[in-house]
């Protein structure tokens, strides 16, 4: 019995396992769409089934198998789709299984309960342990009424023997599943702080040469023109000398947060470095980009930027761009630049465009 046992629980823990390897190798976007829900109700079915073929003898008359457990983890992953195909598989091979009859059906019938169970109670977001108790607990008590009624004494010493053991394959089941989404979760925050400015949050100069050579890629591809816009505010040091450093940071912050309301979310911005932004603006032409720099430049010139004093403050900043493929993708920068220092230098607060 033990080695079986064993090899149920086994084929739970590399079925979740695996699964989670397929799906790592997958987008985040594909990992939500519904052809991956309905893959993940699938497998999970055939991880039932498996569990099944290799039930486990815990008497002389009763053979039983955590196939529950793909069901509640189903439901858990992919929510009520995955979990009613998983459901559906495992009450088919269960109904199949022996001769078809009132027996098979009432032992199908623990299931679709089980999915109920899932359904009701195992929302991802507010899995807590005690949840995952109250979970097994009541998938116990399915069990328990259908045991009562499908034998004719209650298998007392069965039970008390399978349901720990339900327990402890459900606690360690989805403790690797908490285990592997923290891990996830960790490893999507670190990548995504790696590619932002610490103050901004603005993508930062690594992350911006990366969507510089993704877009330059694209444009040749589509024969669609971008904008490659240099933005530098205005007597920035001013501010740093005049009201100090955190003055300077809020100014940041806020000037952030104004080119974030002014550009589109297809277009990428990031902080170059000190009080300097760059911004790829998206299929924008040379002509295009007159009207969105302008807008951006009122944009801040109109704005009131509040100290953490209180104090209020105006500024302005200047820009100059450079549009593929009028300039060619390796002078992008230098001629953005040039024109930046032309604004500077015809007085700042404008933009000059290449
Ligand atoms: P210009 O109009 O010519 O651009 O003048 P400017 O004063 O803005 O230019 P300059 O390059 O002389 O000064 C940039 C200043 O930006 C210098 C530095 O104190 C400040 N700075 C750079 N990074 C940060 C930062 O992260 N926080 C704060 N508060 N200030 C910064
Ligand atoms: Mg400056
Ligand atoms: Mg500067």
């Amino acid at each position: 019995m033990l080695q079986s046992l064993l090899n149920n629980l086994t084929l739970l823990t590399t079925g979740i396992l695996l699964g989670h390897i397929l799906k790592s190798a997958l987008t985040e976007r594909l990992q939500k769409a519904l052809g991956t829900r309905l893959a993940l109700g699938i497998a999970s079915g055939l991880l039932g089934v498996l569990l099944m073929h290799y039930h486990f003898q815990i008497s002389r008359h009763i053979v039983v198998d955590f196939r529950q457990l793909p069901i509640l983890i189903s439901v858990y992953l992919g929510g009520g789709i995955s979990g009613a195909i998983t459901t559906l598989l495992i009450m088919i091979y269960r109904l199949f299984l022996h001769e078809f009859g009132t027996h098979a059906v009432i032992a199908a019938l623990n299931s679709p309960v089980t999915f109920l169970i899932g359904v009701l109670f195992l929302r991802q977001e507010k899995t807590t342990m005690p949840r995952l108790f109250l979970v097994l607990g009541l998938s116990s008590v399915s069990m328990v009424v259908i045991a009562w009624i499908l034998y004719d004494g209650f298998p007392y010493l069965e039970m008390g023997l399978y349901l720990p053991l339900f327990f402890i394959a459900g606690v360690i089941a989805f403790s690797i599943l908490h285990y592997l989404r923290n891990k996830d979760d960790s490893i999507r925050k670190m990548r995504e702080a790696a590619n932002r400015d610490f103050l901004t949050s603005l993508y930062n100069s690594r992350a911006f040469a990366k969507k510089m050579e993704q877009k330059i890629a694209a444009a040749q591809r589509d024969n669609i023109p971008f904008t490659l816009l240099i933005i530098d505010i205005d007597y920035f040091k001013r501010v740093n000398d005049q009201y100090g450093h955190l003055a300077g940071d809020a100014v940041l912050l806020q000037i952030a947060d104004v080119m974030r309301e002014t550009f589109s979310q297809r277009d990428h911005i990031a902080r170059k470095g000190g009080e300097e932004f760059v911004i790829l603006v998206d299929r924008c032409d040379a002509d295009q980009i007159k009207v969105i720099a302008e807008r951006l430049r009122r944009n801040v010139e109109n704005h009131l930027f509040v100290l953490p004093d209180g104090g209020k403050l105006k500024l302005t900043i200047s820009g100059g761009s450079a549009t593929y493929p009028n300039v060619d993708e390796v002078e992008l920068f230098l001629r953005a630049d040039q024109a930046l220092y032309r604004a500077k230098e015809a007085g700042r607060n404008r933009v000059y465009v290449t």
